[in-house]
């Protein structure tokens, strides 16, 4: 049997690869802008930092991880999300004291073993930001705005973010009895999962794709703390400030146990039952709660395949070279290399197939390649010291043109 990937990895192929090249210059673009730096954190981490941070009872730790023992005996996992890894290094690097802003940013591939379907893939990349070490409005409303502009920086204006606050630690002490109480009354009702973890954390059936729509009609609110609540309010009117429009939204939880106050998501409809674009909160009391200095933060992550989809019938770089070299005979196939090697030097794109080739299957290669033009040297321009620059997408004449002075004519009409 032929060898096949596995089911939920894919092969990325042009033009989409390039789509998500261009989606991660775009974002190291606005990155720069903001003060971000960039972390590069390992792919593979003791599953125990999973299982800490991102929280025992998520979906993402209860059933999604790609979790083994090595042949150390250790107990390991794919990550599948950033922010546990970035906090790690953060404690571990010792960066509270490096004199840097605490202003991180990460682009890579994360796993989760979960159904794959339009928009989940169980290797997906994601691109995230951290900012460690400022409690601040100010910094939840930089935060945000900040992933406005990269997504529309990537090509996708007018999106709009869905905003809640989950408050702190005391507030959510009362309103996780309140809660309790009710989904114990309504048990019944439950799916099993929601069921089987509402005592050790009841919060989680709010984020249930099957029981969070119609608990989030019934279910008791919770009600924000004076500080918490002025924090929220404060975002809010920085997020105005910055022309961020945004929808408060009291069923918005999030699925991931760390969060506090302001979290948020980016939706958008076209992506189907996948909608989630880029999620994201608060998450003051972590870096401590893993050993680490009292250090809030916020922070999110974006799913660059589902941005991808969204912009998929915007045009990619489409990668054809400027000009294809074609030797027209066996002979002038050494000057033609040299012609290559001449034209990358000076910056141009340039490609050949093969000069021990027939001419004609040169030009078809020319041709499919998409070049703006096809370079010809044969025997005649062999002997002239010359090259035939021949126009292969817009009408014109084929020119005879000195070859020490190809590179200088191709680079204007690159230009024009
Ligand atoms: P969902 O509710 O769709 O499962 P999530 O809450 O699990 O999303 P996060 O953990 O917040 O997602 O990750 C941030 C972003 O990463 C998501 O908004 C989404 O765009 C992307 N993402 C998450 N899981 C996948 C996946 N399996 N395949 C592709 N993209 C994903
Ligand atoms: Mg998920």
């Amino acid at each position: 049997m032929a060898l096949h990937s596995l089911r939920g990895f894919r092969d990325l192929l042009p033009p989409d690869s390039a789509r998500f090249t261009a989606i991660e210059a775009a974002a190291r673009e606005v990155f720069a802008l903001y003060g971000y730096q960039e972390l590069r954190i390992p792919t593979l981490e003791l599953k125990e930092l999973f299982v800490k941070s991102t929280g025992e009872t998520t979906d993402i730790v209860e059933k999604e991880m790609y979790a083994f023992t090595d042949g150390g005996g250790r107990e390991v996992a794919m990550r599948p999300e950033g922010t546990p890894g970035v906090v790690r290094a953060y404690i571990e690097q010792n960066l509270s004291q490096s004199g840097r802003n605490g202003k991180f940013y990460y682009i890579g591939n994360m796993f989760r073993a979960e159904r794959p379907q339009a928009g989940r893939f169980r290797e997906f990349e994601q691109i995230g930001a951290e900012y460690i070490g400022n409690a601040s409005p100010y910094a939840d409303a930089e935060s945000i705005t900040m992933l406005v502009r990269l997504i529309e920086k990537a090509g996708l204006p007018g999106c709009s973010v869905e905003l809640n606050s989950l408050g702190c630690a005391e507030c959510r002490k009362t309103y996780r009895q309140a809660l309790l109480a009710y989904l114990q009354g309504c048990a019944e009702k439950l799916c099993e999962p929601c069921r089987g973890r509402i005592e050790r954390n009841p919060l989680r059936a709010l984020d249930c794709k099957i029981d969070g729509p119609w608990l989030a009609g019934s279910a008791p609110k919770l009600t924000l703390c004076p500080d918490c609540a002025e924090h929220f309010a404060r975002t809010q009117e920085l997020l105005r400030i910055s022309g961020i429009q945004h929808n408060v939204n009291p069923g918005l939880v999030r699925g991931l146990d760390y969060y506090t106050r302001t979290v948020f998501e980016v939706r958008s409809s076209a992506l189907g039952s996948q909608d989630a674009v880029c999620g994201g909160g608060r998450y003051d009391d972590l870096v401590k709660s893993m050993g680490g200095p009292a250090a809030p933060a916020i922070g999110w992550a974006l799913g660059v395949d589902r941005l991808a989809m969204l912009l998929k019938d915007r045009p990619a770089a489409d990668g054809s070279p400027k000009a294809f070299v074609v030797a027209a005979a066996k002979e002038a196939g050494q000057k033609a290399y040299e012609l290559l090697t001449a034209l990358r030097a000076a910056g141009l794109s340039a490609d050949f197939s093969s000069f021990d080739l027939s001419l004609k299957s040169q030009m078809r290669s020319a041709d499919k390649s998409g070049a703006a033009f096809a370079l010809i040297i044969g025997e005649d321009e062999l002997k002239a010291g010359t090259c035939a620059v021949k126009p292969l997408k817009q009408p014109g004449e084929q020119k005879i043109v000195p070859i020490t002075e190809v590179t200088a004519l191709l680079t204007t009409l690159a230009a024009g």
